[in-house]
């Protein structure tokens, strides 16, 4: 075989630099103030690492993806990639492994084969957007049933929470949205894709649900456009710096406690998907 032909499988995957972990050590230093131990932390904060967390066997009831990770305080990720319009790096999303790491460990507490999958500030690459990046790669590596995307939303946002398949027509967003609002008591704003492949939401509240649009329906994401190719339902939800932003850079926030709590609830509730 010459050398051209060897390369023209997959030109990319090698500029696409991550170390992979394997994580097996305790997730919480102390359990009751969900401090992280300090080797999480670490893997957490650093840079090109894609950190794995499993429970059980495959098939796996839900993959919970974190693709941009970062310290707390680094705010842009991906500063070695140019994006197909030209722009350099993205946004992160500052700490988001915290409320997803509070979502696994309660389904690890109730017994359910899943598993997290966190690209820890990638710098070469968005780790969403390319169905040959290491994150994607592992997300689908195993029988899934179900993947959920936790990301942050920016202090400026209208919503505390929005929910969206994107293009993926087996994720119902509103339904779990819903679901969602109601195990949170209805206590911060919300927002839910009414139907796949749209930005239409309903912005859900005790009394009443509103007619919205998303501010990002994540309608352009590779890995939930190839969930759906594997016909496995997916949603990308996004979550205010409260969700995310401790006092305490080594530790969850309250608020993202609480949320975790309840997607995991409302996972638990949707039995096989
Ligand atoms: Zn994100």
């Amino acid at each position: 075989m010459s050398r051209l032909m060897k390369n023209e499988g997959c030109p990319k995957s090698n500029d696409m630099n991550m170390d992979i972990n394997i994580y097996k050590g305790q997730i919480w230093k102390k359990s009751s103030s969900k401090v992280y131990s300090p080797e999480l932390l670490g893997l957490l904060e650093s840079k090109d690492a894609l950190v794995i967390l499993k429970n059980g066997e495959p098939p796996f009831h839900v993959v919970i993806g974190v693709p941009h990770q970062a310290a707390v305080g680094v705010t842009t990720i991906a500063e070695n990639w140019t994006n197909p319009r030209g722009k350099k790096g993205r946004d992160s999303d500052e700490n988001a492994a915290s409320f997803a790491l509070a979502v696994f460990s309660e389904l690890c507490d109730q017994k359910i084969p899943c598993k997290l999958v966190i690209a820890a500030h990638s710098t070469d690459h968005d780790p969403n957007k390319d169905a040959n990046s290491p994150y994607c790669k592992e997300v689908f590596s195993e029988k899934i049933h179900f993947l959920l995307e936790c990301h942050g939303a920016g202090e400026q946002r209208k919503q505390d929470i929005e929910i969206s398949a994107g293009t993926n027509s087996l994720g119902n967003a509103l339904d779990f949205g819903r679901q969602l609002a109601t195990k949170l008591n209805f206590q911060y704003s919300l927002s839910a894709q009414i139907e796949a492949g749209s930005n239409k939401a309903k912005s859900i509240s005790k009394d009443k649900e509103i007619d919205t649009t998303l501010v990002l329906p994540a309608l352009e994401t590779t890995s939930l456009i190839q969930a759906e190719k594997r016909e496995i339902a997916a949603l990308h939800l996004e979550a205010k710096p409260r969700f995310r932003i401790s006092e305490n850079d080594d530790s969850i926030s309250a608020d993202g406690l609480i949320l975790g709590n309840a997607i995991a609830e409302v996972i638990l509730l949707k039995g096989n998907l």
